[in-house]
């Protein structure tokens, strides 16, 4: 029989259709995306040489020494909002309400290299990337008009991404989502009714029922969500309580790099590179101290479509069990770290 989920941190009911449910291998693709993409694109606006063709840059991190960049950010040429206009609102006949589309839609350019992906980056340029979402979060969050930051990252073209060069995206809107108001009302009366913050405890209880983690670090946890969405959905998530990811410590920005690039790549590797999203939850930009929420990295391979039902009900199908996924991505894992170490030995002894 199937069964259905209510994930904790959105009260949100998902369906797990066990009867139809794919083994965690049936998910791994037949083959590749072709991605034989140039080291350069003449014609591509991100690639260097054709600075000329994005805004004005608003950030740029340079290799040291040099004017080579590393990482840009730019305003989007095509921005879904813009700086300029205003947050009154306007009603028409008391019941259909709008305001002018302000706010900030820039890109997150990670690296000079037109073939790369975080997946295969080195952790170093992953770093940089990381203090580039949280400079631009920071000087952006001091506008009190701008009440909630999205920093996201589409990878391929069923992600929705229409440019190949590795890049993520940052859309500052003048209101919060109805999704990040129920994320955060949700945790806000789970912290009214216990005491405790819903992340730290979700966390907490997922390391000690070790039945949907894939990976655990010192400072983060990976694991795949009791009441998954889609297949394979993973979350990376701090082990300690820390609301905003903008106020999160740097020293452990190091760390959250290796464990994003190494998770990357187990999904790449595993699953034969699918097309993903990434979201950046974290706190809204007025309430960053708070006791009840931890900010947290969302993947969700694209490797089945949304249908009507889903858009019909809001509720999801998921055709896989989060256990049986995270326990696949663990042998994975563990499988190709024994085949490097045996390699690492037999280079150390010259076999
Ligand atoms: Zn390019
Ligand atoms: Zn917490």
């Amino acid at each position: 029989m199937s069964e259905l989920r209510q994930d904790p941190t959105t009260r949100e009911w998902v369906i797990i259709a066990t009867e139809r449910a794919r083994r965690p291998h049936e998910f791994v693709r037949d083959k590749e995306t072709p991605r034989n993409y140039p080291l350069r694109d003449p014609k591509c606006p991100f690639c260097p040489g054709n600075e000329s063709e994005t805004p004005p840059e608003v950030l740029r991190y340079s290799k040291p020494g040099t004017k080579e960049w590393q990482v840009r950010v730019v305003p989007n040429r095509f921005p879904a909002l813009s700086p300029k206009g205003t947050v009154s609102r306007r009603t028409e006949d008391s019941l259909f309400r709008s305001m002018d589309g302000f706010g900030v839609h820039e890109v997150i350019v990670e690296s000079p290299l037109h073939n790369v992906s975080i997946a295969t980056m080195g952790y170093s340029d992953v770093e940089l990337v990381l203090h580039a979402y949280r400079e631009r979060f920071n000087a952006l969050k001091v506008n009190p008009n701008l009440k909630y930051i999205t920093i996201f990252k589409n990878y391929g073209e069923t992600a929705g991404t229409s440019l190949v060069h590795p890049h993520s995206q940052l859309i500052a809107t003048p209101v919060a989502s109805h999704e990040a108001k129920r994320k955060r009302d949700t945790s806000a009366i789970f912290e009214d009714d216990t005491g405790s913050c819903l992340y730290c405890h979700l966390i907490h209880t997922e390391l000690m029922m070790r039945k949907r983690i894939v990976e655990v670090t010192d400072d983060f946890v990976v694991f795949h969500p009791f009441a998954s969405r889609s297949p394979f959905e993973t979350w990376i998530a701090p082990i300690l309580h820390q609301p905003s990811f903008a106020l999160a410590p740097e020293d452990k920005i190091p760390a959250l790099a290796r464990v994003l690039r190494d998770t990357l790549k187990a999904i790449a590797t595993v699953l034969k590179d699918p097309d993903y999203n990434l979201v950046l939850h974290t706190s809204p930009t007025d309430d960053e101290y708070d006791h009840y929420y931890d900010w947290h990295i969302r993947i969700i391979p694209r490797l089945t479509t949304v249908a009507g039902f889903e858009m019909g009900s809001g509720i999801y199908i998921s055709t896989a069990l989060p256990e049986n996924t995270a326990a696949f991505m663990r042998e994975q894992i563990s499988a190709s770290r024994r085949v490097k170490n045996a390699a690492g030995a037999q280079a150390l002894t010259g076999a």
